[in-house]
Order: structure tokens, then sequence, then C-alpha cells
């Protein structure tokens, strides 16, 4: 994903190898080289503006270090801001005290909600938690059967409006998809399932709907994490979209999806600086273990590599 701003920071610091001292000049030059790559990345402007201010500061007041030569040190700082950026260290999810710990999934249609319904369900499984699915997306044809067919793979079961009720993709009304969520919330604390994770429905844009929709499943199922899941190949839009979701539903922490991608990457640097809320996990592919939970310094050593 991050292959060419990779490459255009690493040159940029090759230029910068040859150097004894750094002149106010040379820093500069760097730092504008870093905007540039950023911008070009997506990366959203004010991250980018904020980002290279430190930058420079930073590289300007440092300390001559007899271990590291100035690229080096300026290296250390990009590599330092990038971290920062990202969200500084990893936030595990939030257990509530008393199971169910309730998992809402919001984000766009096509963002990778259901595909990462599975993802998290079978990491939780394989650390010995019992979770239960819950499909309350019941705005796309298909969503509750792909829901399904993930659990199966997951291995973990799913609970789904019965057929011929008004939840139901089939019955040919509009199912209700707050006492999907509800009831399914009850049936994961009689069986002691003792995570439950929601899927919602998503709309190609952000909507007034589905923003009501979303908050109205939020309050009756009062989730312990809110994980707003972006596809981070959706460039610029990434920040607008984030910040509707933030405003519309509020969320507690990030899934970037679809890191695997060739895009250029801005919406994955971008989306932890302009909401504020931590990135919690990484998907990277279409299959259930293609998921990680995601670190801010691997991903900023993987850029800086
Ligand atoms: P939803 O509408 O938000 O529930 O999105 P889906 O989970 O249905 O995913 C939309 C499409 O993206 C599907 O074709 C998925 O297989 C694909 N997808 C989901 N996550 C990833 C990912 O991390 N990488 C790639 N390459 N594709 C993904």
């Amino acid at each position: 994903m991050f292959a060419t701003l990779s490459d255009r920071l690493t040159s940029t610091f090759k230029n910068l190898r040859t150097k004894g001292r750094l002149s106010e000049a040379d820093i500069d030059a760097t730092v504008r080289e870093i905007r540039r790559a950023l911008l070009d990345a997506d990366v959203a402007v004010q991250v980018v503006r904020a980002f290279t201010s430190t930058v420079r500061e930073r590289a300007l007041s440092a300390e001559v270090s007899g271990a590291l030569n100035p690229a080096q040190q300026v290296v250390k700082i990009v590599n330092e801001e990038l971290v920062a950026i990202l969200g500084g260290d990893n936030r595990p999810l939030t257990f509530a005290k008393a199971p169910p710990t309730v998992i809402l999934l919001a984000g766009l249609q096509g963002a990778g909600k259901t595909t990462l319904a599975g993802k998290l369900a079978l990491h939780l499984r394989g650390q010995g938690h019992t979770p239960l699915l819950v499909a309350a997306d019941l705005q796309r044809p298909n969503a509750v059967t792909q829901l399904k067919v993930v659990g199966e793979r997951a291995g973990v079961p799913v609970f789904a409006p019965h057929p011929g009720t008004a939840g139901h993709e089939g019955a040919g009304v509009p199912g209700d998809p707050v006492a999907v969520a509800r009831d399914g919330l009850a049936t994961a604390r009689s069986r002691q399932h003792d995570v439950v994770i929601v899927d919602t429905a998503g709309r190609l844009g952000v909507d007034a709907e589905l923003m009501q929709q979303a908050s109205d499943i939020r309050d009756a199922v009062d989730p312990d994490e809110i994980l707003f899941v972006i596809d981070a190949m959706i460039g610029q839009d990434a920040v607008a979209t984030a910040q509707a979701f933030a405003d519309g539903v509020g969320f507690t922490g990030v899934v970037l999806s679809k890191l695997d991608g060739d895009a250029r990457g801005g919406a994955a640097l971008s989306v932890a600086s302009v909401t504020g809320r931590p990135i919690l996990f990484a998907s990277t592919g279409e299959k259930l273990t293609d998921f990680e939970v995601f670190h801010p310094d691997r991903m900023a050593s993987r850029i800086l590599d």
C-alpha cells in the first residue's frame, strides 16, 4: 500500500546521507519533499501540515548526537512522528467488566464490515472468547447470508432474523435492525456468549438515514466498542467520511481495511489523527486470516523501510 510513499521518503533521506551537518536550508528542503510525498499519497492536508511543522521544529533543534548522523536523526524524528499520527501505542479492545462485551461495526457499504466481523470473530475465538455474530445489516440484499457464510468459516454462530419475520431479508418488508440487534444481545446473554459483534448496514455514501439507524442500534445495545471500518483505498474521501461517522454515530476505534491494496494509503495515515480515535486492527485481504492487530510503530517502520 505504501510502496510509492516509502520510495519517495527513502530517496529524500538518501540525499541527506552525504551531509556532515544539516543547515536550515537542508532541513527546509527535506521537509518540503516530505510534504509533497505525503500529499501525493493522499494524506489529509491538515495532517501533513501539522506533521511537517513538527518534524521541521524537531530537526532544527535536534542535538547533534554522536551516535546518529544527521540523516539518521531526521529518519528517527520522521519515524517517531509517523508513530504519533498513527496513534502512538496499540490500543487493545476494551472488554466489558460484566460480559457480554458488545462491539458494533459501522462504516460505508463495501468498506469491509461483514468480512471484518468474521475476522474479528475468528481472532477472538482464537483467544478463547465465545463470540456471537449478529446480522443487523438488513439493507443490502444478501448481507445476512454473507454473514452466515463468514460465521461458518470462522466457526462462530450467527444470530439472524428468522425466515418469514419482518427482520428477514426474504420477507419482502424492510426489517427492523434495531430489534435484531436487541434480540441478538439477549440471545448472547442467554447462551453465555462473552462477546457480541453486531454488523450494521452501510450506504454507498454518508446519509442521515444511515446515521440514524446506526445511532438507534447503538442506543439499543450500548456497545463497549464502536469500530468504524474504513476502506484504506478511498483516498481523500476518507477524512470526510470518518468525520461524518464521528459526528453522526461516534466511534471508539478504527479498523483499516484493504491495506493490501495498491492505493496510496493516505486514508490510513490520516484517519487516527483527524478523528483522535486509535486504529485497533487492520484487514489485509479477503481471507479471514488476513487480519492483524494494528501496531503504529510497525506500520511506521514498514513505511520507512
Ligand atoms: P461491507 O459492505 O462493509 O460489509 O463490506 P464486505 O465485508 O462485504 O466487503 C466488501 C468487499 O471487499 C468484499 O468483496 C470483500 O471480500 C472485500 N474485502 C473486505 N476486506 C478486504 C481486505 O482487507 N482486502 C481486500 N482486498 N478485500 C477486502
